[in-house]
């Protein structure tokens, strides 16, 4: 059974693209099959692992809703082990035509089950917001990874997002884990950053990383080549941020990738 790890946070802009691009990414060089799926009609991941999302003639939103072989819509990247069920701009319509299906909120899970032996890791990249597709991602995940940004108002938003969890746990999905909370844009000059990563810290204890992703411009600057950054600056604070998150996760996950 593949490791299916939903990358949360309804907030925009927290890094949770730019985790699941680039942590996917380090775990494949390190030698694990793994497979991102793009859940966000915004389709950034899509974009930034290469892919031209309105050239793509078959995307998530074709196996969620029209019953399409995910094997079939899935697309190799740049990096060896690494593949992406990519998202398209139409998936902002499964939002809305999932309503209607029955079992609505376990229809991504069903779409995924078809490939579980063909992966070891499956990261779901999901959309800014607690609709029906983070949902079905948390429906479908054994764990849940949260990036926070080190900003104004970090914590905000994460209390209804455990809420959230503990809602999916009770109701869909009883095995889901908070695999980890993840601090990014961590700037050590700063103050705030600081503050913001001990009040996290405090919170949350055990379960945040020890390895924080630095606010790096080559992060910013690898999607708009298509590439994740380990590919792009693999010298960079940002890949080797990447690369230590990667080690890390990859520790607490070695159980379960057996
Ligand atoms: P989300 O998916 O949560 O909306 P993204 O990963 O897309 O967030 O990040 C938002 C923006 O910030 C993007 O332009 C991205 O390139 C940039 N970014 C993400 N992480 C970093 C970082 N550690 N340092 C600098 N820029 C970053
Ligand atoms: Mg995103």
């Amino acid at each position: 059974m593949a490791k299916v790890v939903a990358i949360a946070n309804q907030k925009g802009g927290v890094g949770k693209t730019t985790t699941s691009i680039n942590l996917a990414a380090a775990c494949a060089i390190a030698g694990h099959s793994v497979l991102l799926v793009d859940v966000d009609p915004q389709a950034n991941a899509t974009s930034g692992i290469g892919l031209d999302p309105r050239k793509l003639s078959r995307s998530l939103y074709h196996c969620l809703i029209e019953h399409y072989s995910p094997i079939e819509t899935i697309e190799a990247t740049a990096i060896q082990g690494l593949s992406i069920l990519p998202a398209q701009a139409d998936l902002a319509g499964a939002e809305v035509e999932l309503v209607s299906k029955e079992n609505r909120e376990h229809v991504l899970k069903n779409v995924l089950l078809g490939i579980h032996s063909l992966y070891e890791l499956v990261f779901l990249d999901c959309p800014p917001a607690l609709g029906l597709l983070t949902i079905n991602a948390l429906a479908a995940a054994s764990s849940l990874l949260v990036p926070v940004q080190c900003e104004y108002y970090a914590m905000e938003g994460l209390g209804r997002l455990m809420a959230n969890v503990e809602r999916v746990r009770h109701a869909l999905n009883p095995g889901l884990e908070i695999e980890g909370i993840l601090l990014t844009m961590y700037d050590s000059r700063n103050t705030l950053s600081r503050q913001v990563a001990e009040e996290v810290r405090g919170h949350f204890k055990e379960k945040v990383y020890q390895t924080v992703i630095p606010r790096n411009v080559t992060l910013a600057e690898a999607p708009s080549y298509g590439r994740p950054v380990l590919l792009y600056n693999v010298a960079s604070a940002g890949a080797q941020a990447y690369v230590s998150l990667a080690k890390e996760f990859l520790g607490h996950g070695e159980k379960s990738l057996g």
